[in-house]
């Protein structure tokens, strides 16, 4: 049983089909990708924990004069509006859009705070060689909300809200738009120098030495498409270490263990579906209402695009329609491809439908980007009787449907399209 264990040590299994690996160590600034589905199963970095640390303090320094500080100040009608981060939201949440002032405290304003102090805390106990029991509960919590920080799509937003108003009014820039600038590089930043595997080895370790080498698993060689749920092996969906199908608990993180993500196949479409009904109404009903002159106008999320394109601004309009169309269509009919190859015998492009499922993850947040222009608008475009903006009813629908499919996204597990490969070819095989 020990033996079997600590050989696990010597492999990995591909989170995107489950491919049982030779655990290789690749060169510094090199990543590991799997030869069957194109997945990356790891990406090294040097001084990764020292670098990590003193970006994570940069990023806690620039963290309060960005949030805190006006961003800009708009000059028209001889009226001046300034705008941070804070007033858009308590304005959406007296203006009873609870949810979208929700989304964008939780991904602008809350989760990049969290997510410093916790890279923070745990760099900087790594970096002294110190191990205290709640490091690893603190990093699987960091990567587990990750992906619902979105600095840089709000930084977008600024640069889409600046273009927008170019024309209509006279802007200055504060030093807070500066260190919100600063503050995305540093966030973007640690995103490239963390080593996920390199710190879950260190925690794990906790600076006993190196692991001594492990005889081999058995049979992994001479089979070389085994998965890991064929050998009876579960990966861990947080910290990728390998565990017997029989345990419950990963020995590393503490998260629960699954061979696959429970009821996949069903939340997803759950939550695809949810989507959906959602988007109908964000698209149909307006989002964003323009009072000028006391007459109310009332745009949809397309009326705002057309403008875009009308006024020559013919870049931020396919922004903006990327973000706000495009992306969330794309995540509805991509999931639905995925899902419908969960079952039996679809197993065409696999290859290329898991590396949808990557992009699909990746693109999820950027649908943010229209709330996130809508939010600084209210608060800049505020003159009175003159000209103001406000949200409209399809902001809130807007924003269930990035959730839902961010959502869908994270309960989809792709090893469940493989799984049908692999049973379908081991019996035309036979
Ligand atoms: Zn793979
Ligand atoms: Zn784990």
């Amino acid at each position: 049983m020990k033996s079997q264990k600590n050989s696990l040590d010597n492999f990995t299994a591909c989170e995107g089909c489950d491919l049982l690996l030779p655990a290789v160590e690749a060169p510094p600034s090199h990543s590991t990708v799997c030869p069957r589905c194109g997945t990356t199963i790891s990406r090294r970095s040097t001084h990764s924990i020292a670098k990590t640390l003193a970006l994570s303090i940069t990023g806690l320094f620039l963290y309060f004069p960005a949030v805190l500080l006006p961003l800009m100040t708009l000059e028209s009608f001889g009226f001046k509006e300034s705008a941070n981060i804070i007033e858009s939201i308590v304005i959406f949440y007296t203006n009873d859009y609870y949810f979208v002032a929700f989304m964008v405290l939780f991904s602008a304003l809350i989760l990049p705070l969290v997510l410093l102090s916790l890279i923070f805390t745990l760099s900087l106990n790594l970096r002294f060689k110190r191990y205290p029991l709640y490091l690893a509960r603190l990093f699987r919590t960091y990567l587990k909300l990750e992906e619902w920080a979105m600095v840089e799509v709000y930084l977008l937003g600024i640069m889409i809200t600046i273009i927008k108003m170019m024309g209509h009014s006279e802007i200055h820039y504060h030093i807070g738009i500066l260190c919100f600038s600063l503050l995305v590089l540093v966030s973007l930043a640690i995103t490239t120098v963390i080593d996920k595997d390199f710190f879950w080895e260190t925690i794990e370790r906790g600076g006993k030495g190196k692991h001594q080498p492990q005889m081999k698993f058995p049979g992994a060689d001479k089979e070389p498409f085994v998965t890991a749920a064929e050998r009876g092996i579960q990966l861990c969906h947080t910290c990728h270490k390998l565990s017997l199908s029989s345990s419950t608990t990963c020995p590393r993180c503490g998260d629960s263990l699954h061979s696959r993500k429970p009821q996949s196949v069903s939340r997803t479409w759950a939550l695809v579906m949810t989507s959906v009904v959602f988007f109908i109404p964000a698209n149909i009903m307006p989002i964003m209402r323009v009072d000028f002159l006391g007459v109310p106008d009332r745009s949809t999320i397309l009326d705002g695009i057309i403008y875009f394109f009308h006024s020559g601004s013919y870049a931020i309009g396919l922004i903006i329609f990327t973000a706000s169309i495009l992306v969330p269509l794309f995540k509805i009919v991509g999931l639905t491809i995925l899902l419908l190859s969960t079952h039996p015998r679809s197993t065409r492009y696999l290859r290329q439908k898991t590396a949808m499922f990557r992009f699909i993850s990746f693109i999820g947040r950027w649908s943010m980007l229209d709330i996130f222009v809508i939010a600084l608008l209210t608060v800049l475009v505020d003159f009175g009787f003159f000209s103001s903006i406000h949200a409209a009813p399809a902001a809130t629908y807007f924003c269930f449907v990035v959730a839902a499919t961010m959502c869908a996204a994270i309960t989809f597990d792709p090893r469940i399209m493989w799984d049908k490969y692999t049973h379908y070819t081991k019996t035309a095989h036979d």
